[in-house]
């Protein structure tokens, strides 16, 4: 039974098994909703099929459930869901927010050559914004969202997590509970972004925010990795009149050589082949959060969970 309108999710794509950081993820967002008394929904965001590993989600939930992390609802599949982002695209482009673009990689090199801007391989530089007044007679190819736009409009935001506008510049100020204050500017570093993309597919950025939305997740709990999203999802979130959750990036695992533990690069799957061996797997987790060891007093794993439950709140409940 819950008694809070808490609701936390773990988001994981089925590009392969859990890996052990995928677990730290898993663990601190069940963790955070436990916490809370809230409820912990999982959902599975196979929206980019060739990325797509054919049965990776059976596994990634029969995983979760070998580690006692439970999901209080049935899981929802994104690849299920594209009525919603149509949507949300739709209302997007009622609101010109949104607009079609005709540019291919190549055109948008060549703009920014225009613009005395040599191509260099390794930065991502914002869309020049060639689309923004209308295709030309192109033919569209892909949907991107009027960043730029949005921001100098500095609406306010709703929300647990609502982040501010810098006044002074122009920055969005946003609160990570873990982080502390963070802030981005986005018309700079990120530009108008892919809603949808050439091939149809939906982004990743446009579905994560719908869903956060119809789950009514009021607490997302992720990644380090995924922090710098943070804020495009913030002003996709008050474009659709959606309040902003809570956010928490947690702790990357690392191997040896300090690369991100990542399933492009090869990252094993936990064992959960004995209920040892998936004990040994959130034990690792729990290390990773700073979490207190379970010693032999919590030999079972209801035990141990209880025992970081109690310590993540003591961390994390006084900041949301
Ligand atoms: N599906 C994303 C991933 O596995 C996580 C999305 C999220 O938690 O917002 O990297």
């Amino acid at each position: 039974a819950t008694t809070s309108s808490y609701v936390g999710r773990f988001a994981p794509s089925p590009t392969g098994p859990l890996h052990a950081g995928s677990l730290v993820a898993a663990l601190a967002s069940w963790l955070d909703a436990r916490a809370h008394q809230g409820r912990w929904l999982v959902r599975i965001e196979d929206i980019d099929p060739p990325r797509c590993m054919p049965g990776a989600d059976r596994l990634i939930l029969q995983q979760l459930d070998a580690c006692g992390l439970v999901p209080d609802d049935a899981p929802v599949w994104q690849s299920a869901r594209g009525a919603l982002y149509e949507r949300a695209l739709q209302r997007l482009l009622e609101r010109q927010l949104a607009y079609p673009c005709a540019c291919t990689r190549r055109d948008i090199e060549l703009a920014w050559e225009q613009m005395g801007l040599a191509r260099e391989r390794h930065i991502e530089r914002p869309y020049p914004g060639t689309c923004r007044c209308g295709l030309q007679g192109r033919p569209a190819r892909a949907w991107r969202f009027a960043t730029e736009k949005a921001a100098r409009r500095q609406q306010p935001f709703a929300g647990l997590g609502a982040p501010q506008w810098d006044p002074a510049d122009g920055r969005l100020l946003w609160h990570d509970r873990r982080l502390g204050a963070q802030s981005q500017d986005l018309a700079q570093s990120v530009g108008d972004f892919v809603l949808r993309r050439a091939d149809g597919l939906w982004a990743y950025q446009l579905a994560v925010v719908v869903d956060d939305g119809d789950q009514q997740v009021s607490h997302v709990v992720r990644g380090e990795d995924l922090t710098d999203n943070t804020p495009r999802q913030m002003l996709l979130q008050q474009a659709l009149g959606l309040p902003t959750p809570a956010y928490l990036h947690t702790p990357l695992v690392r191997r040896a050589d300090g690369e991100k533990l990542s399933k492009q690069h090869g990252a094993r799957s936990i064992d959960v082949s004995t209920p040892a061996a998936s004990r040994a797997a959130l034990d690792a987790a729990a290390a990773a959060l700073d979490l207190p060891v379970a010693d032999c007093t919590h030999k079972n794993r209801a035990d141990a969970l209880a025992l970081w439950v109690a310590a993540w709140r003591a961390n994390y409940n006084h900041a949301l």
